[in-house]
């Protein structure tokens, strides 16, 4: 029997007592399927969920343990994967009906280093369709709810990856990051999430929303699993001409025995256009408030620090982000993938396929994509927009040569209820504070920082670090999470 609380067990303590002995794979696993089946019909994270694989797999990995051949010390560890990274023969839909029941054929860079290692991926996670919102609501299939209060929304797009790992059905978790997708829902369930650096982490296999801002990443109970993770998915790919090829290995080994370090000589910059935001919730302030009064404690040096184009930053991912999306999907025609809607002849296929296939959150996006690409416009918006997306990744590299990280809000507010942002524009305001990262290309992870009073709800911050720098944002964001006054989070239900 598993003693541990499964609402808190992190991938480490789970690989310390499988390697003590004290459980077997095939316990955990039970335990995590267990779990599901007693939470999942209210949370509904998970889309699809083959337990026979999964026993299958924590059986074998028992068998090599007993054998002395474990292929890592995580050998038989759960982890859910978000619906728009491919494993083979599981199903991948996006949260689309237009990818409804499509099989794929084959393992996605990060699934195949996740399964060398002998992860066992379990699940298929929802996400909101093709990994356009921020609050699971525009899935095609189903509402994921909030494990904290299930009258709100987990956030999204990731928000099946947040909710699955904050209701202790799975200990960690893949999720996908193109304007906020993993720190936003993380930030909404009290987990961690991590947006490493672009082109850390192989995008081979993932589902392309708009492939200059998107990067996979996990989403977990600590920093050490997240280090964890990075160390296994990260690293040159030759499938992926994106991908870096600088080493992305040893971030978990230099986390460990930090308990009594602290942060002197660390500059922490706060942005002074992310504070002087109005709209910020009183619950977020308190959470800011007390991450700066903790990292003061530790030693760190507070300085602020100006990022002065983020009010274009909306504005700018829009264009870009719905025109790479335009592009990209594409090839989602009724044809070569997914659902046909015959339509007689070949156009109005197309035409009834992609009409009836995509919702409207992803036709309105390939509107608006296909619109500032259009050739009297492209000058206009598009051209324009790239400017503007190396003014601001300017201003993170100015911003760098004054302080070693930033810190700042994830969200303006905890997460909101089920329906409360039904207008597009109101939505897509909503992930002011981490678009601006995805268009600069640097790396970012959000943890949380206290509980809400007004609503018992978790409450995040958001450290930033340049391209490249997940060693030093690992080690802050490590020594500030052993030492913030609330130590674990976990929803009662
Ligand atoms: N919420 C943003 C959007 O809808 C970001 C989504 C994401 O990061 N995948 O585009």
């Amino acid at each position: 029997m598993i003693k541990a609380d499964l609402k808190t067990l992190t991938v480490h303590a789970a690989a310390d007592m499988l390697s003590a002995n004290e459980i077997s794979s095939l316990e955990l696993c039970n335990a995590y399927i267990e779990r599901i089946e007693k939470v999942d019909s209210q949370v509904k994270a998970f889309l699809k969920l083959d337990k026979n694989d999964i026993l299958k797999r924590a059986a074998d990995a028992d068998a090599r343990r007993a054998d002395g051949k474990e292929l890592s010390p995580y050998d038989g560890i759960p982890i859910g994967i978000k619906d728009c990274i491919v494993t083979e023969k599981q199903t991948c839909s996006c949260a689309s009906k237009l990818l409804e029941n499509v099989v794929s054929p084959y393992d996605s860079t990060v699934v195949a280093r996740l399964k060398a290692k002998g992860f066992i991926p379990a699940g298929r996670l929802n996400m909101d369709e093709f990994a356009m919102g921020s609050s699971c609501e525009n899935s095609a299939f189903q509402k994921t709810a909030n494990p904290w209060d299930l009258k709100r929304v987990p956030g999204g797009s990731s928000g099946g990856s947040a909710a699955c790992v904050a209701a202790g059905e799975v200990p960690v978790s893949l999720g996908s990051d193109t304007g906020g997708s993993i720190r936003q829902p993380a930030a909404f369930c009290g987990v961690v999430g991590l947006k490493p650096t672009y082109g850390r982490v192989s995008r081979y296999g993932l589902v392309a929303f708009a492939s200059s801002l998107d990067q996979i990443g996990p989403l977990s109970h600590d920093v050490l699993d997240s280090a964890i993770i990075l160390d296994t998915i990260g690293g040159l790919d030759p499938k992926d001409s994106t991908s870096l090829p600088e080493p992305c290995t040893g971030f978990a080994d230099a986390l460990k025995d930090l308990e009594d370090k602290d942060l002197n000589g660390v500059k922490v910059g706060l942005p002074k256009e992310y504070f002087d935001t109005e709209g910020i919730s009183e619950g977020v302030r308190k959470g800011l408030d007390d991450t700066i009064a903790t990292l003061k404690k530790l030693g760190a040096e507070i300085v602020e620090v100006s990022l002065p184009h983020t009010k274009y930053a909306v504005s700018v991912y829009y264009v870009i982000a719905t025109a790479e999306a335009s592009a990209n999907l594409a090839r989602f025609d009724g044809v070569r993938y997914g659902v046909r809607k015959d339509g007689g002849d070949l156009i109005a296929t197309y035409f009834k396929s992609r009409g009836e296939g995509f919702g409207d959150e992803v036709q309105r996006r390939i509107l608006l994509g296909t619109y500032v690409l259009s050739s009297g416009y492209y000058d206009a918006y598009y051209l324009r927009a790239q400017k503007v997306r190396t003014l601001i990744r300017r201003d993170f590299e100015e911003a760098a040569k004054q302080c070693d990280i930033l810190l700042t809000p994830v969200t303006t507010a905890p997460a909101f209820k089920f329906g409360a942002k039904s207008d597009p524009l109101q939505m897509y305001l909503s992930d002011i504070f981490t678009i601006a990262l995805n268009l600069s290309g640097a790396c970012g992870i959000s943890l949380p920082a206290g509980i809400s009073e007004a609503n018992k709800i978790p409450v995040a911050i958001q450290f930033i670090a340049p391209a490249l720098e997940e060693a030093k944002l690992f080690r802050i964001a490590r020594i500030f999470e052993l030492n913030r006054d609330q130590k674990e989070f976990a929803p009662e239900l």
